[in-house]
């Protein structure tokens, strides 16, 4: 049974301000080993202390039963939503090397991961480079991101005017389960509450 949950927003934290032009960018997280639940928590602190960076609301964590090959473990999945002056592709280098901190390890296609960190949505925008595409291609098609991006935001949309809300529908087969809900303190680090 799906429990119903609240995303934690707060204002901007003391001690970090955006002087240059920023975007709202949503960032799906996942993990499936070495400590799943850990893993995402740190990887929202880790978010939150990006350069030119803040962190605006963080969803519950779910668990999500693997999409690719079944024999390997559930998956521990949030959305985080940040403030970021990073450029599109500054912001995927950073989270590529935070997923590399982590001691990313990626045994095989969509199979087990240490930390996943995606570009869901970037502000408004549509983006078709070699290395990132935004909306991200698949996340209208998974529960595990829809479900927490709307409970952060729950009139997010896509750059094309599309309410998420309408397509969470088409993906309420996949179960998830709620797992925890998190804290957020006034210094942007968050914990299980
Ligand atoms: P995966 O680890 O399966 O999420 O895929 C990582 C690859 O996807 C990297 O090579 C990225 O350059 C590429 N990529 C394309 N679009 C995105 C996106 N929106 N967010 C993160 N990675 C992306």
């Amino acid at each position: 049974m799906f429990a119903t949950a609240n995303a934690h927003h707060r204002a901007a934290p003391a001690g970090k301000s955006l002087t240059m032009q920023s975007h709202n960018v949503y960032i799906g997280l996942g993990s499936n080993l070495d400590n799943p639940t850990q893993q995402v928590i740190d990887g929202i602190n880790a978010l939150a202390a990006l350069r030119e960076t803040q962190l605006l609301a963080t969803s519950s964590l779910y668990a999500s039963a693997p999409i690719g090959p079944q024999d390997q473990p559930p998956f521990i999945n949030a959305v985080a939503l940040i403030k970021t002056a990073l450029t599109p592709i500054a912001l995927l280098d950073a989270l590529q090397a935070l997923e590399q901190d982590a001691g990313r390890v990626r045994k095989r296609h969509w199979g087990e991961r240490t930390l996943d960190l995606d570009i869901l949505l970037f502000g408004e925008q549509t983006i078709e480079h070699p290395r990132l595409k935004v909306p991200h291609p698949f996340m209208c098609e998974r529960r595990f991101v829809l479900e927490p991006l709307l409970e952060v935001s729950p009139h997010a949309h896509l750059p094309n005017g599309t309410a998420l809300s309408q397509v969470l529908p088409e993906t309420l087969t996949q179960e998830i389960w709620h797992h925890c809900t998190l804290a957020l303190d006034s210094l942007g680090s968050v914990a299980p509450q």
